[in-house]
């Protein structure tokens, strides 16, 4: 062959391979593009924080140290009250940490999925939250009772209590356990304490565990109610981090909508990622 019979095929076979390429991206339909978007991905960085950064013990620590500080305070000034005294505290990511069941997520690449929750729960394998079993056993120790008010389901009540006292975790029984019946709101069932007992304390990793004021929320309603309540936080409102999930992503980022498809949650987390 001629060199320049040569230059001219190599020259059309690039002009292919090209053309080829631009006619792949093109076909791709938006939906290919992300059909490889695996569902959990984006919680990787903050199931890692959780289980493994020293900082989210920490952050563990500061909350019951900061619940036992207020707790002597409340009781030093106690003046004698007519109802027994109680701490309402939340169960997941407050007390136990169920990050392995978040990281299970990840390695199927699963969404939430009831049964595969309810796995979980049944193993009774949570560990405490750092802080948690030292702090619940201290208020026991002065006489303040804690009620457990959790939207882990009624079925699950057996599992989660044996979880709980094989930790050993105090009033690990069904008179202080209010699990979800027929709604996951938390208020009624702070009620059903209040007629027996003075709240003098809550504790939880979801704005909901504290007041019916923040539930059903948009992000920008929540932080305003939370900013208009700041001087509670750390005094009758004790929290826990909880970068996994909450009702921040589901009421906040995703706007308390559940049927997003997996493109469209991924499309609106980076959309609501704030840049310069
Ligand atoms: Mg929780």
């Amino acid at each position: 062959m001629k060199k320049s019979g040569l230059i001219t095929l190599l020259a059309f076979a690039m002009l292919l391979g090209c053309k080829s390429q631009v006619s792949q991206t093109q076909n791709d339909s938006p939906q290919l593009q992300h059909s490889t978007i695996p569902p959990r991905e984006y919680s990787i960085a903050a199931v890692l924080w959780q289980q493994h950064s020293g900082e989210y013990r920490a952050l563990a620590y500061q909350a019951f140290n900061l619940a036992k500080m207020q707790l002597d305070l409340l009781l030093a000034n106690n003046e004698m009250r007519g109802k027994p005294l109680a701490i309402v505290t939340d169960i997941d990511e407050t007390i136990l940490d169920n990050s392995p069941y978040s990281g299970k997520q990840i390695e199927l690449q699963e969404d939430y999925v009831p049964e595969r929750w309810t796995e979980w729960v049944n193993e009774k394998k949570a560990k405490p939250v750092p802080g948690a079993l030292e702090f619940f056993k201290y208020a026991k120790s002065r006489g303040v009772e804690v009620f457990y008010i959790s939207n882990r389901t009624v079925d699950q009540e057996k599992a989660t209590l044996e979880n709980m006292r094989a930790v050993g975790f105090p009033y690990s029984n069904s008179e202080y356990m209010l699990l979800a019946d027929e709604t996951s709101r938390k208020g009624k069932r702070r009620a059903t304490v209040e007629e027996t007992h003075e709240i003098i304390m809550l504790i939880g990793d979801n704005l909901s565990d504290f007041s019916t004021v923040f539930e059903n929320r948009s992000t920008e309603d929540r932080n305003t109610s939370v900013d208009s309540l700041k001087a509670v936080f750390g005094n009758r409102y004790i929290v826990l981090p909880n970068a996994i999930y909450g009702d921040w992503e589901t009421k906040g980022i995703l706007e308390g909508k559940y049927d997003w498809t997996k493109f469209q949650k991924d499309s609106i987390r980076k959309r609501k990622v704030i840049s310069y």
